[in-house]
This record gives structure tokens, C-alpha cells and sequence, in this order.
């Protein structure tokens, strides 16, 4: 047994130290070492944590609108003003520059200050008189125990995708965040419960298959929102279905980039290195193909590259660009995909693999890569990478470009980069993806807007945040009322009309 701290669950508003006896290791990505283990829950804590939240739903449901939504003004505020703190376990976690995590956390807060506009968005409709004396009316109301599991990419952002607006919703709350950089989610339920929030409504629990396995199955959950790879996402969906559950699951991506003939190539090519190389690709709408329509290819290519020569990689302490993968497992997978590369006929123009970094030399490192050629029927451009390599495929035509990107087995997110405004309104009318960018890389929506893809990237019909986290997060109901009036007496068999 190591002595390693562990990371405890968060369960009605304290620590809670496992009693499991598994957990798994937590590496700090950019010095290549072990700093911590996270507890792997078993039944007994999965019960546990189900237990809390249950119990505290009926109070935190009928707590007022106002009091719920002063709550979540003060988590604002407390948020905004540590977010360097949250910034420091992210980078010490997964291994993205601090200056990125600080702008993940920002999209999080965007939901949490869209999810102060709780009484506005929890309204329902009225009608009157819809048959004389009666009138017709709904309510949004919680659904109960909630269930969030999330993905190592984003470990504040993605939850804070769901947990605000479910708790502003009357909810209460079992996140199990991915094991591999879980810190933030116990600092976030700290802070919440410090900014008021009763205990119990958030309730974290670490673990694995196990913990998830265990929500998807327990009756007193009542949904899953999932947010992960494309066969865990299927998984996910499928077996909450099974168990009654209303669920959302978004999965992988493998995102293009069409840059036609008369786009600005300084531009588009500043933009395909953010979009491809910041956090180190680790990403869902990170761009991992661009697809050119000749013959703009080599220009863009010498553009690219020179822009890459540039970026200074290491430790995310260090005001670097790109940091260190997540794990070695994940390096090393990432950089298997470079022999693939080769054996399928691809023209690597820049190895990422041995590149000088200004970090640690046991971090988990890979520096961009760059592959031009890449044959459409080679695993480089069908698998999610989900590393810095940026794949190039040349086409003849904008025709060419949107056939192959709506093959694609996936949805998530697109761009088009062009000066014709004319073809961007073509291709946002043609493509088949969830989110597109016309002239925007990375087009991940506002909060007031809602996140998903099409295709394998997103299983459910809901996606996330936004009026449609709302919508999922409550059901209606349809209220017919009378109030008895003399004139409403009488027997009558026949179905009710208006
Ligand atoms: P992952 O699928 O490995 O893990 C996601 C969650 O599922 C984690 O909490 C993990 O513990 C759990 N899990 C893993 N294996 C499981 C199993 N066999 N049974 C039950 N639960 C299991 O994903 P990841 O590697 O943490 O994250 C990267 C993936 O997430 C990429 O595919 C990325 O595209 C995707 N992602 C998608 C979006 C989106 O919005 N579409 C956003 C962020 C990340």
C-alpha cells in the first residue's frame, strides 16, 4: 500500500474517506510521477452517496426559487474569485497550461451564472378558459437524484455542464468524475457547500465501472448525464435505458476543418494550430482533420508548419502552450498512431515524438504532429486520436470536402473557413454535425445555446446545458383545473372537450 493521500468521496457535505480498499493511482502528467490515489467506490458507498442526495431532495425541492438562486449567486462569486486555485489542481491533474484551464473554468461559470436565471427558466405556461371555468397550466418540476459522470478532458468544465442548472432545478446531485484528475470535483463540492448549498444536494463519488454501473442500475437515480468516449456513451445510454432512466450521453469526435480556396490561409492556419495543439488535443472539439480543397494544401502546410515551430512545449506551470498528455498510456497510444502513419502511406512533416520540452524529462510528452496525405480509409483518419496530431487530407472540391465529412461515423463539431459567405451558408445547411464554426474553430456554444452532437458523438435527443439542460433536467406537468361552479354539474360519459 502506498502512502499516497487518497481522494475521499464528497458525501452530505463532508469528506468521506472510502473503506473500499481499491483505488487508483492520480499522476501529476508533467513530472511523470504518482502524487496521489483516488478511492474506487463499492456498493456500499454508491448506497451511501444515492442515500444523501435522496435524502436531502424534498427540502432542497421546496426550498424558493429565491433562496436556491441566492445560492448559486454566492458559488458564483466564490468561483470567480478562486478560480486560480481550481486552475492549479487541473494543470497539476490533467496537464493542460494553466491559462487553459482557467478558460475551461470560465465556460463553466457561464453555466452557472446561466443557471442563476432559475425563476425565468423554470416557468411554465397558462392558459385560460380553455373550456369556460377551466383553465390549463404546467410546471417544471426536479426530477429527484440526478447521476453526472465525466470525462478526464474537462474535469471542471464538463461538470458544471449539468450540475448548476440541476441543482438550480430542484435536483440533487451524484457526480462520479474520471478517475484520472478527480481533485476538482471534491474542491467544487467544497466550495458549493461553503457558498450555502445544504448538505447532500451535491455528492460526489470516485470511482470506476463499478461506481457507474452502480448509478445506471439504482433505482432512486432517476438520469445520467454522460459525457465520454463513444463506446462507453453507447453503453451508458443503453444500459440506463434499460433501468428506466432518462439519459444523455455524449461521445467522441473526430472534428474537420474545410478550408476552401479564398479563405484568409494566416487566419486558418492560426486557427487550425489553436484548435488542433491546445490541450494537447485532448479535446471533443478539437480539430484533428483539415480538410483542404486544393490547391490550397502546401500553402496552408508551410503556414502550419512554421506556426508549430513555434510553440514552446512543457510544463502548464511554466507559461508554455502545450503541456504533457494525461497519462503514459495515452502518450504512448497517441504516438503509436505515427507508425500507423507510415505503413498506411501518410507523409509525416513534423514527429512529434523526442521533442525538447521545458519541463520534466519523465512527463508524459508528445509534442504536435503533423501528417499530410492521410489515405481516408487509414485508422490515423477514422480512429479519435485525441492527441496533437493534426491530419491533412487534400480534396478536389467543396462537394468533395462536405461528402467526406458527413461519412464520418461522428458528429460532434465542424468549421468551414471561407470568405464566401455564400458556401458557409451552403455548408451550415448541409453538414451533418451538431456544431459548426464558420470561421470559428472550436465552436463550442454559449450557455444560453446547447452542446451536442449528431451520429456516434451524441446518444439521447437531448443535449447539454442551455433551455435544454432545463428541459432535461425537469418533467411537466399539465395541470387541468376547475374551480366548482353550480353550472359545472351533470353527467356525461363522453371524452372531455372543450
Ligand atoms: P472514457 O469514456 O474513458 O471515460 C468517461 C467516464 O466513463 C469516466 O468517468 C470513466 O470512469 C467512465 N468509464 C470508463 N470506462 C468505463 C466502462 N467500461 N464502464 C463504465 N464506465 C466507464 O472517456 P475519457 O477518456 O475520460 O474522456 C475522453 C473522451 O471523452 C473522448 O472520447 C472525448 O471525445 C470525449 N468527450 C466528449 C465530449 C462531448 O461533449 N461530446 C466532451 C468531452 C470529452
Amino acid at each position: 500500500m502506498s502512502d499516497l493521500p487518497v481522494v475521499p468521496h464528497w458525501i452530505d457535505g463532508a469528506e468521506r474517506a472510502s473503506t473500499s480498499g481499491r483505488t487508483s493511482p492520480v499522476f501529476d502528467p508533467a513530472l511523470g510521477v504518482e502524487t496521489r490515489h483516488v478511492a474506487l467506490a463499492d456498493a456500499a458507498e454508491i448506497d451511501a452517496a444515492v442515500a444523501s442526495a435522496k435524502a436531502a431532495f424534498p427540502a432542497w425541492r421546496d426550498l424558493s426559487m429565491t433562496r436556491r438562486q441566492q445560492v448559486l449567486f454566492r458559488f458564483r462569486e466564490l468561483l470567480n474569485e478562486r478560480k486560480g486555485d481550481l486552475a492549479e489542481i487541473l494543470t497539476s491533474e490533467h496537464g493542460k497550461v494553466v491559462s487553459d484551464a482557467l478558460g475551461e473554468i470560465t465556460r463553466g461559470l457561464e453555466v452557472v451564472e446561466l443557471a442563476t436565471g432559475l425563476p425565468h427558466l423554470l416557468k411554465g405556461e397558462h392558459s385560460e378558459n380553455v373550456s369556460t371555468g377551466v383553465d390549463v397550466y404546467s410546471t417544471k418540476s426536479p426530477l429527484g437524484v440526478v447521476g453526472i459522470i465525466s470525462p478526464f478532458n474537462f474535469p471542471a468544465m464538463v461538470p458544471m455542464w449539468f450540475f448548476p442548472i440541476a441543482i438550480a432545478a430542484g435536483n440533487t446531485v451524484v457526480l462520479k468524475p474520471s478517475e484520472k484528475d478527480p481533485s476538482a470535483a471534491n474542491w467544487l463540492a467544497a466550495l458549493f457547500t461553503e457558498a450555502g448549498l445544504p448538505n447532500g444536494v451535491f455528492n460526489v463519488l470516485h470511482g470506476d465501472k463499478v461506481a457507474v454501473d452502480g448509478l445506471l442500475e439504482h433505482p432512486d437515480v432517476k438520469s445520467i448525464s454522460f459525457v465520454g468516449s463513444t463506446p462507453i456513451a453507447k453503453y451508458i445510454y443503453e444500459t440506463a435505458a434499460r433501468h428506466g432512466k432518462r439519459v444523455q450521453a455524449l461521445g467522441g469526435a473526430k472534428n474537420h476543418m474545410l478550408v476552401l480556396p479564398d479563405a484568409d490561409l494566416d487566419l486558418t492556419a492560426d486557427a487550425a494550430i489553436n484548435a488542433g495543439f491546445g490541450s494537447a488535443g485532448e479535446r471533443c472539439m478539437a480539430i484533428s482533420v483539415v480538410v483542404a480543397v486544393e490547391p490550397v494544401a502546401d500553402d496552408l502546410i508551410e503556414k502550419i508548419t512554421a506556426r508549430m515551430a513555434t510553440l514552446k512545449i512543457g510544463d502548464g506551470r511554466r507559461s508554455c502552450d502545450m503541456g504533457p498528455l494525461v497519462t503514459e498510456a495515452h502518450r504512448d497510444k497517441v504516438a503509436s498512431y505515427l507508425d500507423i502513419a507510415v505503413q498506411d502511406g501518410a507523409t509525416v512533416v513534423v514527429d512529434g515524438r523526442g521533442i525538447e520540452v521545458d519541463g520534466d524529462a519523465n512527463g508524459f510528452w508528445l509534442g504536435p504532429t503533423l501528417i499530410d496525405n492521410v489515405p481516408v480509409t487509414s485508422r490515423v483518419y477514422l480512429d479519435e486520436i485525441f492527441g496533437p496530431v493534426l491530419s491533412i487530407v487534400r480534396v478536389k472540391s467543396y462537394d468533395e470536402g462536405v461528402a467526406l465529412i458527413n461519412a464520418s461515423q461522428y458528429g460532434n463539431g465542424t468549421a468551414i473557413f471561407t470568405n464566401d459567405g455564400g458556401a458557409a451558408r451552403r455548408f451550415q445547411n448541409e453538414i451533418e454535425v451538431g456544431m459548426i464554426g464558420i470561421n470559428v474553430p472550436i465552436p463550442v456554444p454559449v450557455a444560453y445555446y446547447s452542446f451536442g452532437g449528431f451520429k456516434d458523438s451524441a446518444f439521447g435527443d437531448s443535449k447539454a446545458y442551455g433551455l435544454q439542460g432545463f428541459h432535461f433536467f425537469t418533467r411537466e406537468k399539465a395541470i387541468t383545473s376547475r374551480w366548482l361552479d353550480p353550472s359545472h354539474g351533470g353527467i356525461n360519459l363522453g371524452f372531455p372537450q372543450n
